[in-house]
């Protein structure tokens, strides 16, 4: 049993009385803890079982006092506990969730604005909500039992760090007060100091969280770390894991057996009772920010929690998150430079494409068959780009080609009557897959078949516009003969193992070009990649999404990571982009392999234009089957903030975001912007609560969500 059970006393004959965070939806529980009572006191952080209307939910034990101290900051609480519904079931095989966990539960709920028992729950694995008591203990009996039988008795040599790691490992350590970032290009060593890292905080028998923005990159750090430290529990937690996998994962971290615990966001809130040491990796990262429900950026709580608990937090990457730079600036983080790739491997020479003479060239041709003008996708690769390729198809090296479009064509179109291949649910088109002929929204899934003519006017003569993986792979079998070409995105990958057995093609050689998405730019070692080639990169420069161009520079930079990684032909190693306007201020600065300068700029213009770092923001977003009622109740909403007059924050007018209408949902949203991050958050808490009572009045608002520092306005 718990902590605190022992020294409570039953209150009266009705027992102890308890604050409980219930799992129910936000418009009945913001920041509520409902009253229960139990035979027994129970400690605070105790899962439990409780009667709720007509359901049972589960709950987390909140406060536990006497009944007299409970009511009193609320009258409306001083039910007498007669009145109070008894607890169903206590999970107590576990221990209690500690006090700091509870507080950073409570952190996040009040920033992100959701529910307190929402938002536990969400975050705890699926299955605590489900089993009993007994089958807790029994999970936990064999959980524990396995997991000591899983180490191992080698023990895997460290690398000696080189003298810039050896720098930012004792500086990192010196000072444990400020969160660091490690700034260092791939390849730079940044893993090997997590590694040293960890070791030590390990030694003096802390846990250590290693968080990572994708699935596909935890196999690889969680092979590096087992390796590394065979003697030391690695639970990982990730939403690939199974259900069953997830419990006891968590269970292990829970209960201090894990001394290492390796995910992707949602790991950020793994109850760690020693918890000594915080890792982000790639912490630019737009997956550390949750895009549904509660919308955290674990990134951010990471932050918070090392704080919190007065431990060091180590931020990696190539390209900081402009937050994460502003704040190095500020002298608010510090910064730990690695200023060179490890051994030879050099960075990339940067090649320019000017895309504009093939298009000029292109067009003549083009308008003479009456096809759409504008697009470059005639030829598979500008010429000199197939000429590079060509010259590594002879030497036995490897092409990387990055396309950020699956597919065979963004839309179909019939040159008759005008008609293109639209989503009926979406505010989108629907993308052409060749292979299996088939017409799919990559928003709301809707999958059918290609059709044979135009459903508008019966013209057989339907053809693709813009070019998508599948046709790159199409294009540049006609030109390169004999080629091994692969394709790897999201749809070669589906299946589960499909990435790495695809993978491990490539490292095997069995494959001389690669075509593919950002998948493949991240975390990826490619040792005989010697160019890396961005087809068509060129929509990020001109986005209505603020931060497009600092994802497209990291995504570049971590691209061209991709080659030169072997210092044999570290020399010859090549990063083309295909663009029509070279000499772009982000191309140069790629060109120069210049995060800084990309910084300087980029900040310079958010500063320019009021946006984060410089303002904080918050998007209040509403979805109908109609416009009209999201819309009318954003309005009504604005109305009811403005009433409550909190100085120094921006209203802006609800609009239809780029994607307005997704699965036949229409959504609306209205951003409000603050240089105050106090005031933003005053304002929505006063505000928002508020809310559910409004949304009544406008019938036909399907749900109402706010998103806090959201990635995309
Ligand atoms: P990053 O995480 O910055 O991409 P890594 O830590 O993965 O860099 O290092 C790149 C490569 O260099 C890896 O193969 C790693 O094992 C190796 N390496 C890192 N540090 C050292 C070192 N001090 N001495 C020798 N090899 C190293
Ligand atoms: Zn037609
Ligand atoms: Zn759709």
């Amino acid at each position: 049993m718990s902590e605190a059970s022992g020294q409570m006393t039953a209150q009266g004959p009705a027992g102890a009385r308890l604050r409980v965070a219930v799992e129910a939806p936000r418009h009945t529980s913001i920041a509520v803890l409902l009253d229960y009572t139990c035979e027994h006191a129970l400690a605070p952080g105790t899962l439990v079982r409780v009667p709720l209307g007509a359901r049972e939910v589960a709950g987390v034990v909140w406060e536990s006092a006497p009944s007299a101290a409970l009511g009193r900051d609320d009258p409306a609480r001083e039910a007498a506990p007669k009145d109070l519904r008894a607890v169903r079931a206590v999970l107590d095989a576990m221990p209690a969730l500690d006090a700091r966990w509870r507080a950073m539960i409570d952190f996040a709920a009040s920033y992100y604005q959701r529910g307190l028992g929402e938002l536990a729950l969400a975050v705890l694995p699926p299955q605590l909500r489900q089993i009993d008591n007994g089958q807790l203990a029994r999970r936990i009996k064999s959980a524990t039992s396995a997991a000591a039988a899983e180490l191992g008795q080698a023990v895997a040599r460290p690398v000696a760090l080189n003298a810039d790691q050896a720098a930012a490992l004792e500086a990192f350590f010196a000072e444990a007060g400020r969160p660091a970032l490690l700034h260092g290009v791939t390849g730079s060593g940044k893993t090997e100091v997590y590694l040293h890292a960890a070791a030590r905080a390990l030694a003096q028998g802390g846990q250590v969280l290693v968080l990572v923005p994708e699935i596909n990159l935890t196999p690889q750090l969680e092979a590096r770390f087992a390796e590394r430290f065979p003697q030391h529990l690695l639970a990982s937690l990730h939403s690939a894991l199974t259900p069953a996998q997830r419990l006891r994962h968590w269970l292990l971290a829970h209960l201090g057996r894990a001394q290492l615990v390796l995910g992707t966001r949602l790991a950020v809130f793994a109850s760690m009772p020693r918890l000594a040491l915080i890792v982000v990796d790639e912490e630019h990262d737009a997956s550390f920010k949750q895009q549904e429900g509660a919308r955290y950026s674990a990134r951010d709580l990471a932050v918070w929690r090392a704080q919190q608990l007065g431990i060091p937090v180590l931020l990696g990457s190539a390209t900081p998150s402009l937050e994460t730079w502003q704040r190095v600036q500020q002298g608010r983080y510090r910064r730990l430079v690695l200023g060179s790739r490890i051994g030879q491997g050099e960075l990339p020479r940067v090649r320019m494409v000017d895309m504009r003479q093939l298009l000029r060239a292109g067009a003549g041709q083009r308008a003479a068959q009456g096809a759409p003008s504008g697009a470059a996708d005639d030829a598979p690769l500008a010429p000199p780009l197939l000429d590079a390729v060509r010259a590594r198809l002879e030497r036995g090296e490897q092409s990387l080609l990055l396309l950020n479009r699956r597919g065979y064509a963004p839309v179909l179109h019939c040159p008759a009557c005008g008609w293109k291949s639209g989503c009926p649910h979406c505010s989108a088109w629907r993308v052409f897959h060749k292979l299996d002929r088939t017409l799919r929204c990559h928003h709301c899934g809707l999958a059918e078949r290609v059709p044979r003519a135009c459903p508008e006017c019966g013209n057989l003569d339907i053809t693709p516009m813009g070019r998508g993986t599948e046709k790159l792979v199409e294009q540049l079998g006609a030109v390169l003969p004999g080629a091994r070409i692969a394709r790897i995105d999201a749809d070669t990958t589906r299946a589960a193992g499909e990435l790495v057995r695809q993978l491990a093609a490539v490292h095997e050689g069995e494959v001389d070009v690669l075509v593919g998405t950002q998948i493949l730019a991240k975390g990826h070692d490619f040792r005989r990649v010697t160019l890396v080639a961005a087809v068509n990169p060129d929509g990020a420069l001109f986005s209505a999404d603020f931060r497009a161009p600092e994802r497209l520079f990291a995504l570049l930079m971590q691209a061209a990571g991709r080659a030169g990684r072997d210092a044999a032909h570290a020399a010859r190693s090549e990063m083309w982009i295909q663009t029509t306007v070279p000499a772009h201020p982000l191309y140069a600065a790629l060109a120069a392999h210049d995060y800084e300068a990309f910084a300087r700029a980029q900040l310079d213009e958010r500063a320019a234009a009021g946006l984060p770092p410089f303002t904080h923001l918050a998007l209040v977003r509403a979805e109908a089957r109609d416009a009209a009622p999201a819309m009318a109740f954003l309005h009504a909403a604005a109305a009811q903030l403005a009433t409550l007059a909190v100085p120094g924050v921006r209203v802006y007018p609800p609009v239809p975001p780029a994607m307005a209408r997704l699965a036949d949902v229409e959504r609306v949203q209205m951003l409000l912007e603050s240089a105050s991050r106090p005031a933003l958050h005053k304002a929505l808490s006063q505000w928002l609560p508020g809310l559910n009572a409004l949304r009544a009045a406008h019938k036909g608002v399907i749900r109402w969500a706010v998103d806090v520092d959201p990635q995309a306005i």
